[in-house]
């Protein structure tokens, strides 16, 4: 059999080129290593609980928003998804003073302003920003010209330099950077378009889903597949036949059978999409170097707790705390920063059925167990994960009054976790660091240097649900045109 285009990883990239791609007629096949399709989209179930590994929540989800516009075009909206609270999204807590995040830019900057009165006009500002952003997402979906991509020079600014510009108050600084455990706050590097992009999205609305992330991967694997698109699992992409320059076919779990495709997308991190063109000839060792030493973002370790029954009420916003000020030069060598998430309950109860802690965890930390297998590291790995679980929870009780009581069980993963499951370099969670000062080498376009061989996913332009759904369209734009995208998107 052979197929139209191959997919490589079946995370949220790839199952969304599959379903574009399928949708337009394409005969498709997303070959994924693992059991479980979704990457960091993927839940497991313990104790009658479904925990989610990844994905915690959304922005842009109301009627007209960015992320509404795209998860109708992938058949995404009718999943269970519930608004977090509107007058409190997400609460930050630096320096035992509490901080509200509120939908809305204007109501936004409003509650800001009661607390930081003279930051009035910066805060205008910055909501101004947010909004040329917010408003011109999809124009980065025009022609290639670099003039035409609004968001080109953000991407080239630094998101440091103009928040510490604009924000004159260290302080609120730090509250509007506060949220930031779903990026990489990096002074040096962080690209204002990144930070502006992501910030933006989750003030205009956040929602969680009830039940779980996998639901996402789920339902666009049944897009593909009705659309006549195959979806394997089990199947590791180990090896690639190339002939006069083209990929012909991939083989799997490091047998001879080949799977032949005219083109092919690789949702996997790009270091790990090395690994399986190893030998191919029109990679040259120079560009392989290149991407295999680019620098991740940092990686998470995670608690998932199974709260003992009608324990701790469900809090429907997320608390992001801080031990110490100057969100913007901290190591993340100890457990300084913490997000407590409570996933809705299955039951449409007052009480948290769970609740999941997430702490980056540097991957020096787990770095001497990297070749050990998943349950099989050593009591010393155990140790580690059972020092930094006491730590969460001791962080978590400051803000969730009886936590460490309502325990009834909890699991752990670190990076390593992460690692093994998605083969995400140093089990980073955001991908590649994109580089303000470096865009040419750390912003990756879906072309390869193998001309039918095109990378997707959250390593390329802007990681997260928003940014992998854009780059999709990126990708596939490659191979079906972007006015026949377009067309179909604006239909
Ligand atoms: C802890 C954590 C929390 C997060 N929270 C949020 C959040 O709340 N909101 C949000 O918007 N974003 C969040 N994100 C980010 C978001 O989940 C990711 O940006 C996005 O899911 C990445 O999707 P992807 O398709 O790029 O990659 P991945 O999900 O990494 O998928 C890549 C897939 O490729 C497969 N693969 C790799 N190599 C091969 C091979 N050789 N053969 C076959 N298959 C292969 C992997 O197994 C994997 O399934 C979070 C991420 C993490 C880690």
């Amino acid at each position: 059999m052979k197929y139209d285009v191959i997919i490589v990883g079946a995370g949220l990239g790839g199952l969304e080129c599959g379903y574009i791609l399928s949708r337009h007629g394409r005969k498709v096949c997303v070959l994924e290593r693992t059991s479980q399709i979704g990457g960091c989209l993927q839940t497991f179930r313990r104790m009658g609980c479904t925990f989610d590994t990844g994905f915690h929540y959304v922005g842009a989800l109301d009627e007209g928003q960015n992320l509404n516009r795209l998860f109708k075009y992938f058949g995404l909206m009718d999943l269970p998804w519930k608004r977090m609270d509107a007058d409190g999204f997400d609460e930050v807590v630096i320096g035992g003073e509490r901080f509200m995040f509120v939908n809305g830019r204007e109501a936004f900057a409003d509650s800001m302003a009661r607390r930081f009165p003279d930051q009035r006009r910066n805060l205008d500002e910055y909501m101004t920003l947010l909004k040329g952003l917010g408003d011109n997402l999809f124009n980065s979906f025009l022609p290639r010209r670099s003039e035409d991509f609004y968001g080109m020079s953000m991407f080239a600014n630094s998101a440091y330099d103009y928040m510490s510009r604009t924000i004159t108050d260290p302080l609120l600084l730090d509250v509007l950077s506060g949220t930031s455990l779903k990026m990489e706050l990096h002074a040096e590097k962080l690209p204002l378009y990144v930070f502006g992009q992501i910030n933006n999205s989750f003030i205009e609305s956040a929602y969680r889903l009830r039940g779980g992330g996998m639901q996402i991967a789920a339902a666009l694997r049944r897009g593909i597949e009705s659309n006549g698109g195959v979806v394997m699992t089990g199947a590791e992409v180990t090896g690639a036949v190339e002939t006069d320059g083209r990929l012909t076919a991939v083989r799997i779990n490091g047998g001879e059978e080949q799977i032949e495709a005219d083109s092919f997308i690789s949702n996997a991190h790009p270091a790990a999409t090395m690994a399986w063109l190893d030998g191919c000839k029109s990679i040259r060792n120079i560009y392989r170097k290149r991407i295999c030493a680019l620098p991740n973002t940092f990686g998470m370790f995670t608690v998932n707790i199974k709260l003992k029954p009608n324990t701790i009420k469900y809090l429907n916003r997320n608390i992001y705390a801080y031990r110490h000020a100057d969100l913007w030069h901290q190591s993340h060598a100890s457990t300084d920063s913490l997000l407590i998430s409570f996933p809705p309950p299955a039951a449409d109860s007052d009480y948290a059925d769970t609740v999941d802690l997430l702490t980056p965890m540097a991957w020096d930390d787990v770095a001497e167990w990297f070749g050990t297998k998943i349950a099989h590291r050593g009591g010393g790995y155990e140790d580690l994960k059972e020092r930094k679980a006491a730590e969460c929870l001791e962080m978590a009780e400051e803000h969730v009054p009886g936590l460490r009581a309502a325990v009834d069980r909890y699991f752990t993963s670190t990076p390593l976790t992460y690692h093994d499951y998605t083969l995400t370099q140093n089990g980073s969670s955001y991908g590649i660091q994109k580089d303000c000062n470096n865009l040419m080498y750390t912003m990756l376009t879906p072309k390869t240097p193998v001309s039918n061989l095109y990378l997707t996913g959250q390593n390329l332009n802007l990681h997260g649900i928003l940014g992998v759904s854009m780059t999709s369209f990126f990708t596939c734009s490659e191979l079906i045109g972007m006015n026949t995208l377009l067309k179909d998107f604006n239909d």
